[in-house]
């Protein structure tokens, strides 16, 4: 029986490690998903980025064309002073000049404005493009890792998964019955050390008399709580 319960705890160890790598081989694709994410982020900001950067380009560019009709007719505005007839309408026609050119200042405030921000907005463009550049980079060499890790990781899965079978196929078969019903049924784990008169399954206490029969090894004794098969190795 020790013979067997050993065999038993060395594939429960085998177990654990197939089980550990099924998890990375989970994670991979979610780490990859998470990765294309990030990436998707920061190209939709530079996208944004770009858009206001031509909008406003557009405005300026608008405001800059009303600023030459403007000054245009101011000129004529300025060339007809010659020729009105009275004072009053002398008055009246510099009074128009005067207004006019008061909105032209303000339009041309207003361009001065947008260059400014066009200006900081381009910065914060250039900002974005170096760092989505930087990422990709990144992200390229962790999905080649990724990507590499997962092929040795099949491998080295298959491998542990025969060993693990090799041992079980040495055991008697009712032994492997209450070991494949545990696995299932406790998360993977059928087989578990104890230490101090615990459990380390389930971290209940196991009760003095039956510890002492555990760390014989010499039967097939299952937890009171968890009901995992329970086997003792000093150093493990
Ligand atoms: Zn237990």
């Amino acid at each position: 029986m020790e013979q067997e319960l050993e065999t038993l705890f060395e594939a429960q160890k085998l177990e654990s490690m197939i089980m550990e790598g099924e998890q990375k081989l989970l994670q991979a694709p979610r780490r990859l998903k998470q990765m294309e994410d990030e990436l998707g982020a920061v190209r939709e900001k530079i996208e944004r980025e770009k858009e206001i950067i031509e909008e406003l380009e557009k405005e300026r560019r608008k405001k800059e064309k009303e600023l030459e009709v403007e000054k245009d007719k101011i000129k004529k505005l300025e060339v007809r002073l010659y020729d009105v007839k009275t004072n009053k309408e002398y008055q009246a026609l510099l009074k128009e000049i005067e207004s006019a050119k008061e909105a032209n200042d303000r339009t041309e405030e207003d361009v001065l404005v947008l260059m400014d921000k066009v200006e900081d907005l381009k910065k914060d463009f250039e900002g974005s493009t170096v760092q989505l550049k930087k990422l990709e980079k990144e992200s390229e060499i962790e999905r080649v890792a990724i990507e590499k890790e997962t092929r040795s990781m099949d491998e080295v899965i298959a491998k542990l998964t025969t060993e693990r079978d090799n041992l079980l196929s040495v055991v008697s078969e009712n032994l492997r019955t209450i070991y494949g019903i545990l696995r299932e049924k406790r998360g993977g784990v059928a087989v578990t050390n104890v230490k101090h008169g615990v459990c380390l399954g389930c971290n209940m206490n196991i009760p003095p008399q039956l510890f002492i029969e555990v760390t014989k090894n010499k039967q097939l004794i299952q937890c009171p709580s968890c009901n995992r098969i329970l086997f003792f190795r000093e150093n493990d």
